[in-house]
């Protein structure tokens, strides 16, 4: 299988963490695991592009053992350990507040909303069983209408509309002053699409939302993690050339 286009090959490689090197189960992929370290070690940075807050990435990245800044909060937040600040390109402050008067406006909806938010830093999750509708309405005509409402299969976001990885990763990609054609990326949602447009080539692991693997150069006929052996052998053979 033709997994890179001919005459070209990565030099960073960005993946998005949940159902790519993980299954729908959320457990991590081992195999993508040991794939995801030599490709480290061989010098081609792996960036984690994730909705998921910092101190889960930062957690994930200390233990895969990887180089690179990561994209956390899909795009609102880029951080490496060795900065003394992250980059937030958006406060969670008017939407913790805006989940607060929901609150007051919805009978019965929790402003707490679910247990990252303790740690979120550029926008408010409510849970994912609340009324998307009573929530959209008031946000509509409510003191924050700049705010968009979005619907995962984990949360409500309240979020600032221009948040996205592509965004994320424009300026991560600058800081580190890497060219977004010299990049891969792998992942498997709706949410990794402003990435897919973004970066050079975008691969979809098996199991991806169809309109995901639409959007992909490649599509990989293995199950999410399964796709990163297969995946890196190609870049490195493609790397030092070995391949006819
Ligand atoms: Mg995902």
């Amino acid at each position: 299988m033709e997994w890179l286009p001919p005459n070209w090959c990565p030099s960073v490689v960005v993946i998005d963490i949940d159902g790519t090197i993980t299954d729908g189960k959320k457990h991590l992929s081992t195999e993508a695991v040991q794939a995801l370290r030599k490709l480290d070690d061989a010098g081609i940075p792996v960036v984690l592009a994730t909705g998921n807050v910092r101190p889960v990435t930062y957690g994930l990245w200390r233990f895969l053992g990887l180089s690179a800044p990561m994209c956390c909060e899909n795009g609102g937040v880029i951080w490496h350990p060795s900065w003394d600040q992250p980059m937030l390109r958006a406060t969670a402050a008017e939407a913790k507040e805006a989940a607060q008067w929901l609150a007051g406006e919805i009978d019965g909806l929790d402003p707490n909303g679910i247990a990252t938010n303790r740690w979120r830093e550029s926008e408010w999750c409510l849970f994912p069983y609340e009324n998307l509708q009573a929530v959209t309405a008031a946000m509509a005509t409510g003191p924050w209408p700049h705010l968009s409402v979005v619907r995962t299969g984990f949360a409500i976001h309240l979020m600032e509309p221009h948040l996205s990885k592509g965004e994320g990763l424009k300026v991560l990609f600058d800081r580190m002053g890497w060219s977004v054609d010299d990049a891969l990326c792998v992942g498997d949602a709706p949410n990794d699409l402003p990435m897919f447009d973004l970066l050079h080539w975008s691969v979809a692991v098996g199991g991806a939302f169809d309109a995901v693997a639409q959007a992909a150069d490649v599509v990989s006929p293995h199950p999410h993690g399964a796709t990163f052996p297969p995946l890196v052998d190609a870049i490195l053979a493609r790397r030092t050339g070995d391949e006819a």
